[in-house]
């Protein structure tokens, strides 16, 4: 359904700094790839790549075996999780996991059903009324990843969507999303700092440095490595 693969891609900024220097990742479909490395070794810029939020300079990244590029923004069936969640204040629970569909003009009969099946996931049920001011941090990243699942995406891209929780629920946070991935059988590419978030997310880790992959492989393998 939605393997991702990305072959010999290069990023070239404006200003002539080379981001991403020949990168060949592949993942399988519904597979959670993990990528970790330092601050500035170009993490975020693969990944928005890949949302075909950042043009590509070189090489190519397919979707489900269409390449990146070719398909129109509306019909990406591609959804991110951001840091900062990027909620709308101003509006219910329920509006702003609604507000995507709504943009797609997605009938509300839809949207409804698509809604309260998310927050049933999310255990958000109860909270549909409220504004994000009324919510705890874990409930305002579960909005968060509710707008994401309404559209019933193909491929998940995570950008370090845990590193603004405390450590307590950022465990509690790791463990729903891991189960949420394998219950939506969706593909994953996740971004972290954390050691400990890649080897219990990851069925495939990458180990960048510098734009380039140093490693990829079973997160045991990398690790266990002298
Ligand atoms: P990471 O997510 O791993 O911290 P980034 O992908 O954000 O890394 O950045 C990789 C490199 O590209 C960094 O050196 C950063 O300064 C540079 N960079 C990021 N965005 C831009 C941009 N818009 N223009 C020029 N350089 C950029
Ligand atoms: P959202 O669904 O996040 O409320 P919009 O409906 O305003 O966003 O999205 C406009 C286009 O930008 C979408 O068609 C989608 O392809 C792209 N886009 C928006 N948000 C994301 C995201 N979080 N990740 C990847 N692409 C996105």
């Amino acid at each position: 359904m939605a393997n991702v693969t990305l072959r010999n891609v290069r990023k070239i900024y404006p200003g002539g700094f080379e981001a991403i220097k020949g990168v060949d990742i592949e993942v399988g479909d519904g597979q959670f790839c993990v990528l970790v490395g330092p601050s500035g070794c170009g993490k975020s810029t693969l990944l928005r790549m890949v949302a075909g939020l950042e043009t590509i300079s070189s090489g190519e990244i397919d979707i489900g075996g269409r390449v990146v590029n070719a398909i129109e923004p509306a019909e990406r069936d591609i959804a991110m999780v951001f840091q900062n969640y990027a909620l709308y204040p101003h509006m219910t629970v329920y509006n702003n996991m609604a507000y995507g569909l709504r943009n797609r003009r997605m009938p509300e009969a839809e949207i409804k059903t698509r809604v309260e099946d998310a927050a049933r996931i999310l255990e958000l049920g109860t909270m549909l009324q409220r504004k994000p001011r009324q919510l705890s941090g874990g409930q305002r990243q579960r909005v968060a990843m509710g707008r994401a699942i309404v559209r019933q995406p193909k491929v998940f891209l995570f950008d370090e969507p845990l590193s603004n929780l405390d450590a307590k629920l950022r465990i509690a946070m790791r463990v729903e999303i891991r189960k949420l991935q394998r219950r939506l059988n969706t593909t994953a590419i996740y971004v972290t700092h954390d050691q400990l978030e890649a080897m219990t997310l990851a069925d495939i880790l990458v180990v960048m440095n510098g734009g380039k992959v140093e490693q990829i492989g079973n997160p045991l393998d990398i690790y266990q490595k002298p």
